[in-house]
């Protein structure tokens, strides 16, 4: 499938699933490339979309090189050692997942780098992310951070949730973004939520998603 059919497919969809959503959000589709060629990763582009994720620095750094000036999303894994590499080419990181990283941000970066904290819903074992319960603490923490703008949170959904499962662990995210919104830090806007993928973007539209992370089912 052309990238411009599949991506017809998924905005007929989105607004679709937009009409059962209580929220009056903007849906950002943000293709993730990551195992794709750079030539379909062009494709992807030159079909329209605005948005790129890598999870890996290397990826990021080269899609970021040839896509030039399109929005970038690191959406990986981020190790310590390793923010100083890349923190200063990222336009939304999708996985400040804790202090350690949080505070190697603040030394490295040159800028207000715009994170989404990664929140482990689900509590499975395998999942990088805040527990739900340590996400209030580390807000608090952070907030005065320069380096640092929290534009909402982050989860992604086990792959063995049935549909009902992910409806709850989405739905669990948006409460608490509101609940973190609701205290108006300055650095920590907190309108945002990116969740979806292939398998559950659907249903993240319905619990108010404004950024979903599409790979196999757009460029795959
Ligand atoms: C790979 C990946 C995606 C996209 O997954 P698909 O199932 O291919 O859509 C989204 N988010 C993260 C964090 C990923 O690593």
């Amino acid at each position: 499938m052309k990238v411009k059919e599949n991506l017809e497919l998924i905005q007929n969809e989105i607004n679709e699933h937009l009409k059962k959503s209580p929220y009056a959000q903007k849906v950002n589709l943000v293709a993730v490339t990551k195992y794709v060629s750079n030539e379909r990763a062009l494709e992807a582009l030159d079909a329209g979309v605005q948005h790129f994720g890598e999870n890996r620095i290397e990826g990021y750094l080269e899609k970021k090189n040839l896509l030039k000036h399109v929005t970038m999303h690191f959406i990986g894994t981020l190790q310590t050692r390793k923010v100083k590499d890349v923190i200063n080419e990222v336009d939304y990181l999708h996985s400040l997942d804790r202090l350690s990283l949080a505070n190697e941000i603040e030394k490295r970066a040159n800028h207000r780098v715009k994170c989404f904290v990664q929140v482990n819903v689900s509590g499975e074992a395998s999942k990088s992310g805040l527990k739900v319960e340590e996400v209030d603490a580390f807000i608090e923490t952070i907030k005065d951070y320069n380096h640092i703008e929290v534009v909402g949170l982050m989860t992604m959904a086990p792959e063995q949730a049935t549909d009902e499962e992910i409806y709850s662990y989405f739905n669990a995210l948006k409460a608490l973004q509101l609940k973190i919104e609701a205290l108006k830090y300055e650095n920590v806007p907190c309108h945002e939520l990116s969740m979806g993928m292939s398998n559950d973007y659907k249903i993240a539209v319905e619990c108010g998603a404004t950024y979903i992370r599409v790979g196999t089912k757009l460029v795959g």
